[in-house]
């Protein structure tokens, strides 16, 4: 074959490079250095029964013949997914381009202003489309916000009325199944009780604490919430709305009637269906309730030299911190996509958005008295751009067969049939719906009218303005677009720039072939709830993706619906609920978890109903195994679950971790694996072969799904046989018949089904040696760092063979006392030398955790150690009197480019020396946008919309 098989440009290590890395490390050969670092009684005995690999271009063949296979069809079936152009200059610029693809959560906020200014536009749009004070960079998606607005409302009761025990969640008849389904997930561990019913006529009974309703309604109906809303609050009930972010150009917004919080998907902003996600939500609320508010907020705060700089608000809400006491378990969220959602606003300003909003409600009102003049009857506005067709009769049979002809996709359901229109829908497809209505009742078309009165009355139509932000109003040419994109763009540190050393979050290669067929119509117009015939090809990728993660992890079945590492261990922890519940072991809801535990572990565990016992580590970083068996002992009546990292979050093999299972399988738990460090085990070991009984993976870190400056993510979970017939199912979309299956975590029946073709491709490409080799590379690499850095800072943590797994704790907790130093100023004097920094200060405080992974070049490693032995020798000429303890180039980190060219200079140290430490760099200069952030002047005066 003329091709190079995919894995040698996956993999950065060249082969004439490997003896040098070996002979740094200290070992022979790889297998050595493997048997060394992966305990030996967990070896996998046989390789992966995986396809084996096909080449990049074999591969775009395959996947186009998949693409063939989805039938593109017209859908107007609504219900919280629509149509929607995605704009080619975003496409181009921003879906298509790695810099905003591959960054990561923008937590080092000098290298991420373009991002974070991207956000912050999608904050700002959508404070000023709902009319609410405060919104975040986004949540997963429709459904979950609302479950996160339920949780928040519970969480903000009076004293009284937890006193009082207030537990009752009102939800409106006509809110989306789906949402409605999470929210049953959601509430029933929390001991929250849910009650569906008409709020028109609900007569508040003082056990209630929240509500929700959707705007317009599920049957496309706009009601009038302001009574039912005085109503509520005079009953000391929260109200939360989920509304239609496009309906707000047009309809009176929540925060003008009086809503509490406001949710709802932004999906129709320009983002692909993509057969149910990835999209982003929103979540907005009232200033007083921002420090309860879920998920990441975007704030404006300064720079040392005073400029305006933007960084992630309130970060002491974060789970890493508050661990069990964290307001959500939401860390990865839907960066990528509320950053296009953003721009989409960006890009029409008002009069666009206002446009594409009247578009699709003219075609409404046109599709609306048309039928009606057809004889057909329907439901009464007023509606923005759903309509409800009474479809009793035999016209209904012969109309579905005529739309499908026709290619069109209506919503069919027992109360008619429903017809969404949109942003792409035309005159000529109103017409063409018309006609397809008479054809079924054996009629001539009936042509539209001239003119249509509107059916919004008044006191429901938006008077005040929308999006009169200059961002909103200043780029509507596509050089001006593209350019303003650009400009954002080269604020950031992203993949395509540099290696990006984040410990446990495994930014490798997101190849090019795996991306390119997400810009295919084929994958990305189709609806979730569409046939299952239109979706063959994507339900082939989907079914063959969860069948080799499940042989990669050992387990028996894949679930791919959570749409986050998060929503993965929420996900699994009710699995393991719901098999304990099915066996009369209700009670069973402790759950241990590692002091080193991510902060997710914790935080997803209380959400699951769980009471959490910490379990202590010994002073090499590993689970003291004696504290694990005297608290699995002592709470062995109740035991549900031990949370356990492996290889652990400090990236070690603990070698006694089957022990470990064992102790908790005798006292009666399951075992939940947080598969974040799958890196190090595929191909190698497994979850499955070690005994667990359930993990999650994070397909955007193991599997190759770009971050996307913090999402999209997807959150697969493996299960074992017994557990298989708990996994989520779906209250639309059928997903196989168990009548013990766990209610939905997302709203859609795959979760981000649109981005699952990534880790196909990964999977695909690598083949099963492939994947193997990406795990002992990653580990090469990781061993290979620790050998070059052991000396200059030190390793925090290495195994019993003195080796480290896929990452590696690089030591600074010495630097205060010996350099007056911080891991922070290090960090940021990465930034000057062209690197993003490692994770910092998790999981031990004041280190930097390395995670190279498989895909970098020995090259880059050389030049990262490069750097910090560079950054060495800086803090030693500070300990040796050579450079100001205060006035240095690490206190200063980062430089601007307008400080180093000012006209004044007067720090101790050359402007060469701030801005070229290295020679290397000047050939690719990385300047940061801003100095160094001041955060808690940000948070002490929040500003999270743009001016
Ligand atoms: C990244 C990570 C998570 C959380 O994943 P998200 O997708 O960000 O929710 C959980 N555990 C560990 C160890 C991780 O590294």
């Amino acid at each position: 074959m003329s091709q190079e098989l995919f894995a040698t440009r996956h993999l950065g290590i060249r082969p004439e490079d490997l003896p040098a890395m070996l002979k740094a490390v200290g070992v022979q050969s790889l297998d050595e250095l493997i048997e060394q670092v992966v305990p030996h009684d967990i070896r996998l005995p046989k390789r992966l029964a995986l396809p084996e690999p096909v080449t990049e271009w074999q591969y775009l063949e395959e996947v186009r013949s998949k693409a063939l296979r989805n039938k593109v069809y017209r859908s107007l079936i609504g219900r919280g997914y629509y149509g929607t152009c995605l704009p080619p200059v975003i496409q181009r610029n921003v879906f298509e381009n790695p810099t905003w693809y591959t960054s990561y959560t923008p937590y080092q906020a000098e290298i991420s202003q373009g991002r974070l200014e991207a956000l912050l536009n999608f904050q700002t749009m959508v404070v000023s489309l709902t009319g609410m004070e405060i919104a975040n960079a986004s949540l997963l998606d429709e459904g979950t916000a609302a479950a996160e607005a339920m949780i928040m409302s519970y969480g903000l009761r009076s004293r009284q009325a937890v006193k009082e025990g207030r537990n009752l969640f009102v939800v409106d008849t006509e809110v989306f199944t789906q949402t409605y389904d999470v929210l049953v997930t959601r509430s029933a561990p929390l001991g929250i009780e849910l009650l569906q019913t008409d709020l028109d006529s609900y007569q508040f009974t003082g056990k209630e604490f929240g509500l929700l309703v959707q705007y317009p309604d599920a049957m496309g109906k706009v009601r009038n919430f302001k009574g039912l809303t005085e109503r509520a609050h005079a009953a000391e009930v929260l109200v939360t709305v989920a509304a239609d972010i496009l309906s707000l150009a047009l309809l009176v917004p929540p925060g003008e009637w009086g809503a509490d919080i406001a949710v709802g998907s932004t999906q129709r902003f320009g983002i692909p269906m993509g057969c149910g996600g990835p999209h982003a939500a929103y979540f907005a609320t009232r200033d007083k309730f921002k420090r309860s508010m879920p998920g990441r907020i975007i704030g404006v705060s300064v720079d040392r030299h005073g400029n305006p700089a933007l960084r992630m608000a309130l970060q002491t809400r974060e789970q890493h911190i508050k661990r069990e006491k964290a307001t959500s378990n939401i860390c990865t969220a839907q960066a990528l996509l509320a950053t296009m959602a953003g721009f989409f606003a960006v890009y029409h300003g008002p009069e666009g958005i206002r446009r594409i909003a009247e578009n699709a409600h003219r075609a409404a009102l046109l599709a609306h008295h048309a039928l009606q003049k057809a004889g057909y009857k329907l439901a009464e506005g007023p509606f923005f751009d759903t309509i409800l067709v009474d479809s009793r009769g035999e016209a209904v049979i012969k109309l579905r067969k005529l739309a499908e002809d026709a290619h069109f996709n209506f919503h069919h359901s027992l109360k008619g049939i429903g017809l969404s229109f949109d942003e792409l829908t035309t005159d000529d497809e109103v017409e063409w719906v018309v006609e397809l209505f008479c054809q079924a009742q054996g009629k001539r078309a009936v042509p539209l009218p001239a003119e249509v009165e509107e059916c919004i009355p008044p006191e429901l139509r938006r008077t005040s303005p929308i999006l009169t932000e200059k961002v909103f109003n200043s780029y509507r040419s596509e050089t001006e677009m593209m350019r303003y994109i650009y400009k954002l763009e080269q604020r950031d540190i992203a993949l395509n720039h540099s290696m990006i050393p984040l410990g446990s979050c495994t930014m490798k290669l997101n190849s090019a072939a795996s991306m390119i067929p997400l810009s295919w119509p084929e994958f990305g117009n189709i609806h979730p709830f569409a046939p299952a015939y239109q979706m063959v090809g994507t339900r082939e990728i989907l079914q063959e993706t969860e069948d080799f993660l499940a042989e990669i992890t050992g387990f028996a079945k894949t679930s791919l619906q959570p749409n986050s590492g998060a929503a993965g261990e929420y996900a699994g922890l009710l699995v393991i609920r719901a098999y304990h519940i099915a066996n009369g072991q209700r009670q069973r809801t402790t759950v241990l978890i590692p002091a080193s535990a991510h902060g997710t572990n914790p935080a997803s565990a209380v959400m699951a109903g769980a009471t959490i016992v910490t379990v202590d580590c010994d002073t090499k970083g590993n689970i003291d195994i004696e504290d694990l068996r005297r608290k699995a002992e002592e709470h062995r009546d109740t035991l549900g679950a031990f949370m356990v990292t492996y290889p652990s979050t400090h990236g070690i093999f603990e070698s006694r971790i089957r022990e470990m299972v064992d102790i908790i399988h005798r006292c009666g738990g399951q075992v939940y694996m947080d598969g974040a460090n799958m890196n190090a085990q595929v191909g190698l070991t497994s979850p499955g072969y070690i005994g667990a009984d359930v993990c999650h993976l994070n397909l955007h870190k193991t599997f190759a799904i770009p971050h996307g400056g913090g999402g999209p993510g997807v959150g697969a979970i493996c299960v074992a046989e017994h557990l298989v017939k708990f996994l989520p199912g779906h209250s639309v979309v059928y997903m196989g018949y168990h009548p013990e299956a766990i209610h939905a975590v997302s709203s859609a029946p795959w979760g981000s089904a649109f981005v699952v073709p990534i880790t196909y491709a990964y999977i695909r490409m690598m083949g099963p040696e492939g994947l193997t080799h990406a795990s002992q590379y990653a580990i090469l690499a990781a061993n290979y760092l620790a050998a070059k850095l052991k000396d200059s800072y030190g390793v925090v943590y290495s195994g019993e063979t003195g080796r480290v797994g896929h990452e590696v704790i690089v030591d600074c907790r010495n630097c205060k006392a010996d350099y007056d130093v911080e891991s922070a100023d290090i960090a940021r004097r990465l930034m000057d030398y062209g690197f993003h920094a490692p994770t910092l200060s998790f999981p031990v405080h004041e280190t930097l955790m390395v995670e190279p992974t498989e895909s970098e070049s020995k090259a880059e490693l050389d030049r990262f150690c490069e750097a910090l032995e560079a950054i060495r020798a800086e803090m030693e000429a500070i300990k040796q009197g050579n450079a100001d303890r205060e006035d240095n180039v690490l206190k200063n980190a980062p430089h601007t480019a307008p400080e180093l060219v000012a006209n004044e200079w007067k720090h101790p140290y050359t402007r060469e020396q701030a801005a070229y430490p290295l020679e290397w760099i000047r050939e690719c200069k990385f300047w940061p946008y801003v100095s160094r952030i001041d955060a808690g002047y940000g948070d002490r005066n929040l500003v999270c919309t743009c001016g």
